[in-house]
């Protein structure tokens, strides 16, 4: 009866146990944003606090590999279990057990795997599923160069409603940097945190959402014996609010192992041990397996599995049933009971939020039928498009004005090379003689401003891919708001450097000046040549890694040098190759920037040497081809061409975050 009041008083935000220490204003508060969440998020649907165990049956995984995929691997075998609301459960086993193939399973991390995955005993929604889970991967992807509290706030307004009010959010974030001991470090840019800092600062960004599952892939792996504690001790009160925490672990110290709720062994991709952790000596015991005093049992289950202390693989396989026996489960079958929560000594402590968020539908329903069914639930994402939008631009400006490469060096270099190449070629392009240096000058800003736009942005991808991988796998944002977050946010930086270069290198070379249309054509195709670069960059950096991205990038801009008008012109080329010139971009990049210096009817230049060979701008054109050239048609080419690189980077992106599942 009483524990029955005390659930309920917990699920209105009010202290559950009026014995204990009174419940400071901030858990209330945080309690009515989950009502007011509740609200706006899921009012159509059923209970609270309602435990998720999550549970699994005859998992069995399998990977192509050898010559042409021909043989496969199985990963895991048919294995089965359960892990339940309001327990800490470990996966551990051996290195290659499976243990992580195993955990991305169960998070909707890997898919293909055959079996059933079930949340209370009935097969899982996946969508439903991943938008009350969260999975926190062992190298914390963290953007660097935003401090602690920053990145909190970009969370907040990307994984919590638009209805909930800035204040509340900002409560919110308070409350959990409080509880996690990172509130004295939120002015921190996560670069410089420690390895416990960041272990904590990923655990509370995907606390805002408050999940109801959360998986941890190592959570303690680089961090020392002292921080690895904290760090699992945290967990566990993360647990003991009802939460289903899921971890795998390598190697814990006697002290860590004890603190887990549920032990899950792996080894060769079966199950050889289900249960309570204090079950483990007596399970290894009545197959003759005695752990020595004074040995970490951690260690000693992991040298049985590992085969060690000899092959006694099929009698554990054997005794465990592969997962499908429970007899060693200390709470046997028993739901999460709301009154555990209360007397958590976190929640005492007014810090972390019982378990209080609307409880997705999920349906009992056929394998076959898993994809049919996502009109069943609310939007993906708690927030609009547009709203992701606004909020990773204003991330990436952040980043953007703290990144010394992007930013600082980009324009630096611009500068720099524009005050050199102006002084180089001083004066040239008000003189005659001077026609084919002047021609040679274009062609170098045409190139330059190609390569500087590419290389800025090629690595831009594949260095934040982990990070989006993890955001996007967390349903923190759809990968179109950030795919044109991080373009737009871009653009202007490169637009900036190009018309720093370009009119500082237009007034030293002495372009003419006297009409001004001839300027606004040179620097428009500038900018044009620099994005239709910096498209391919992010298209480059969305199809490969780094390593391959140096390699095959200059390598796909080979063509259009060659066929840029520069070094062969188009009446002189081999009639086999002449429709590449078409499709050059650099060609109409050159064939824009002559055209706005010498083309529109500009008069003969004056002649200072004994014998000037262009005079005359046409006759120039004509030579190279150029007299019929159209401005526009280069314009409307170079703007069909950004669109559609940018299009193919968004799929590829795609593919590359996709596959990473
Ligand atoms: P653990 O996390 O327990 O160390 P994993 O789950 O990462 O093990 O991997 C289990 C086994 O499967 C390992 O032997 C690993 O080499 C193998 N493995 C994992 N992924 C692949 C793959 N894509 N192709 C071939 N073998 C794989």
């Amino acid at each position: 009866m009483a524990c029955a009041f005390a659930a309920e008083k917990l699920s209105e935000g009010v202290q559950c146990d009026s014995t204990k220490p009174s419940v400071p204003h901030r858990l209330n508060i945080d309690l009515l944003a989950n009502q007011e969440e509740k609200m706006f998020v899921g009012d159509s649907v059923a209970s609270l606090n309602e435990p998720m165990n999550v549970g699994f049956e005859n998992v069995s995984y399998r990977v192509a590999e050898g010559f042409f995929n021909r043989g496969t691997k199985l990963l895991l075998n048919g294995v089965s279990g359960e892990c339940m609301a309001g327990e800490l459960t470990a996966i551990m086993g051996p290195s290659g057990a499976g243990k992580s193939t195993l955990m991305n399973i169960l998070a909707g991390y890997t898919t293909g795997a055959t079996g059933q995955l079930l949340i209370n005993k009935e097969l899982r929604h996946e969508d439903s599923f991943r938008r009350q889970s969260c999975y926190i991967m062992q190298n914390d992807q963290l953007q660097p160069l935003l401090t602690v509290m920053e990145s909190m706030n970009v969370a907040a307004n990307l994984k919590m409603s638009t209805k909930i009010s800035q204040r509340k959010k900002k409560e919110r974030i308070e409350e959990i940097l409080h509880t996690l001991t990172l509130w004295e470090h939120r002015k921190v840019r996560t670069q410089s945190l420690s390895g416990g800092q960041r272990k904590r600062l990923s655990i509370a960004l995907e606390l805002l959402k408050n999940p109801q599952i959360m998986f941890f892939d190592e959570p303690t792996s680089g961090l020392d014996s002292m921080t690895s504690k904290q760090c699992v001790s945290i967990l566990k009160d993360l647990a003991s609010t009802g939460r289903t925490i899921i971890c795998t672990i390598h190697q814990p110290s006697a002290l860590i192992f004890e603190m887990f709720d549920h032990l899950y062994v792996l080894a060769r991709g079966h199950c050889v041990y289900q249960g309570a952790v204090r079950q483990l000596l007596p399970y290894l015991s009545d197959i003759n397996l005695i752990c020595p005093p004074y040995h970490n049992p951690a260690d000693f289950v992991l040298e049985v599995a590992a085969g060690d202390l000899g092959d006694h693989f099929a009698a554990l396989l054997d005794r465990s049933a592969n997962g499908t026996r429970d007899d060693w489960r200390e709470i046997k079958k028993q739901n999460f009971n709301p009154m555990a929560a209360c007397s958590s000594k976190t929640i005492q402590q007014s810090r972390l939020t019982p378990l209080n968020i609307p409880q997705v539908i999920f349906r009992r329903m056929k394998s076959s039928d898993r994809d049919k069914t996502t009109t069943c639930c609310e939007s993906e994402y708690a927030t609009s498009s547009l709203h992701q939008l606004l909020v990773l631009i204003k991330r990436n400006y952040i980043i953007l004005s703290r990144d010394r490469t992007l930013t600082y060096s980009r324009i630096a270099t611009h500068v720099t090379i524009a005050l050199f190449i102006g002084y180089l070629y001083y004066g040239i392009g008000i003189e005659a003689q001077n026609m084919l240096n002047n021609f040679n000058y274009m062609y170098f800003s045409v190139m330059f401003l190609m390569m500087t736009a590419f290389n800025c942005v090629s690595t831009t991808f594949p260095s934040e891919l982990p990070i989006i991988s993890k955001e996007y796998f967390n349903k923190w944002y759809s990968l179109k708001s950030y795919f044109l977050a991080v373009t737009l946010a871009d653009v202007p930086i490169q637009v900036i450097a190009t018309l720093l270069y370009s009119s500082i290198t237009y007034i030293l070379t002495k372009q003419p000046t006297d009409e001004p249309y001839r300027i606004a054509f040179f620097m428009f195709m500038c900018v044009l040549v620099s994005l239709v670069a910096q498209s391919f960059g992010l298209l480059i950096g969305a199809s490969m890694n780094v390593k391959n991205g140096v390699i095959f990038g200059p390598f796909c801009f080979l063509p259009f040098t060659i066929f840029s008008g520069f070094f062969v012109q188009y009446s002189a080329a081999h009639p086999f190759f002449r429709w590449i010139f078409h499709i050059s971009f650099l060609k109409y990049g050159l064939e824009g920037l002559v055209l706005a210096v010498l083309g529109y009817g500009r008069g003969k230049l004056p002649c200072e040497a004994d014998y000037c060979h262009y005079v005359h701008p046409r006759k120039f054109l004509r030579n190279m081809d150029m007299d019929t050239a159209d401005y526009w048609l280069g314009v409307s080419f170079m703007i069909c061409l950004i669109a559609l690189i940018r299009i193919g980077a968004f799929c590829a992106l795609s593919i590359q975050v996709r596959s990473r599942g």
